[in-house]
């Protein structure tokens, strides 16, 4: 990796491990990136969204070409319905009348959804293509660039269909933030947090006093979070590659924020990384309620993401006529759904949480219907 890179690690995967890069100007230095590594690949084909083409596409193939390699590129619609069946099938098509062979390479230049979709065609497409994350938003750069989680959505709910497929590189250019929108910048900041409140309390602390910076684009700043983040999530992905224990404190707020979401139809309503902010939220106060995490925890956390701005609170989002039966309906449907029971990440504190099956349903309605109440009282109050 040349010497502007700001910050490197390596996912410890054995065989299919891989550095990330993170820095400014990476996307300008993508094609001398990929042509010095192993088996690297004559051709590439590029997935982006028409948002981030427009922005950041030009860069990507000057520097390709300068090195020497051939490329197409191929622009799908901005937007979770980018990860659907219809449009899957429509870029598997697209690329297999380009013409792809084994050593042709993918490259995902974009947010979570390009790199979802792009990393699962790469998964299956002629049985398996080597592939290169470049994210762009600030969520995919602390989260969905890295691990190797790929997939789309089904109508049964979101990423139900999908492979783990690690990418051979990621490159995280931290300049490509510049041009984020900042409530997606918010978002992605709430995966941040995860990673302090999950496992880092130190982290945590740099956040209460640097995060500021880092929605305000410090470029510094960014960069020292981002790297953070992912050093939490290779090294949980390294000791459990396919999520059989550890890697499930991840999904830290996202059994509150997937029944959010799912209530808000996966729409522009309401934000990945706006739900799963929320969804700590509710998690520290279930572990508050069931007396494992002090309240001053829940407390500090609940005021670290309204001080960057981020909703904590029902009555934060735009009206929903939110019941708290048909949010744990949403639960029962998720994923990690095992035997029946419900999986939550619960806490002990701030840089401690730990996976449990064990949490009573009516614990989990009780909280439900006791936060959409006090949302209501919220409201009733402002209005
Ligand atoms: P996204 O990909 O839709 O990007 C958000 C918006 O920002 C889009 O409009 C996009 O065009 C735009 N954008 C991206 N980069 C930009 C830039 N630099 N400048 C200007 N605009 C830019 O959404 P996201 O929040 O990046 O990702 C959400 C997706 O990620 C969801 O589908 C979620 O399921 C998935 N996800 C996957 C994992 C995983 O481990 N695979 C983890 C978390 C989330």
């Amino acid at each position: 990796m040349p010497s502007q890179v700001a910050e490197q690690l390596h996912v410890d995967l054995g065989a299919r491990g891989y550095d990330i890069a993170i820095g400014p100007g990476l996307i300008g230095r993508a094609g001398a990136e990929i042509t010095s590594l192993p088996n690297a690949p004559n051709r590439v084909v590029v997935v982006t969204d028409h948002h981030v083409a427009e922005l950041h596409l030009a860069p990507l193939e000057r520097s390709l070409s300068d090195a020497g390699l051939a490329f197409d590129a191929f622009v799908v619609p901005a937007g979770e319905a980018s990860k659907s069946f219809a449009s899957f099938e429509k870029l598997c098509e697209a690329l297999l009348t380009a013409g792809l062979e084994r050593k042709t390479w993918l490259i995902a230049l974009g947010g979570g959804v390009v790199g979802d979709l792009t990393g699962f065609a790469a998964a299956v497409l002629l049985r398996g293509l080597d592939f290169v994350q470049i994210p762009t938003s600030l969520l995919a750069q602390v989260d969905s660039s890295v691990g190797g989680k790929t997939g789309i959505n089904s109508a049964h709910g979101k990423n139900l269909v999908g492979a783990f497929h690690q990418p051979r590189l990621v490159l995280a250019d931290s300049g490509a933030l510049a041009t984020l929108p900042r409530r997606e910048l918010l978002a992605g900041y709430a995966e941040i947090v995860k990673c302090g409140a999950l496992g880092d309390a130190a982290f945590f602390a740099w956040l209460e006093e640097h995060g500021a910076h880092v929605v305000e684009g410090d470029a510094k700043a960014q960069i020292r979070a981002v790297a953070t983040s992912c050093k939490t999530k290779a090294a949980i992905v390294a000791a459990d590659e396919r999520e059989r224990g550890r890697r499930a404190l991840l999904n830290l707020g996202h059994t509150f924020g997937h029944a959010l979401e799912a209530e808000t139809g996966y729409s522009s309503a309401l934000l990945h990384g706006e739900a799963v902010a929320i969804g700590m939220v509710m998690a520290f106060d279930l572990s508050v309620r069931l007396g494992y995490c002090r309240p001053e925890e829940a407390d500090r956390l609940r005021r670290h993401l309204a001080a960057v701005g981020l909703a904590t609170d029902l009555s934060d989002l735009p009206q929903v006529d939110w019941n708290a039966e048909r949010l744990l309906g949403h639960m029962r449907k998720d994923k990690k759904v095992s035997d029946g029971r419900l999986t939550f990440i619960l806490a002990r504190s701030l840089g401690e949480a730990f996976v449990t099956q064990e949490v009573p349903e009516s614990e989990v309605l009780a909280l439900l219907q006791d936060v959409i109440a006090a949302s209501a009282l919220a409201r009733r109050a402002i209005g």
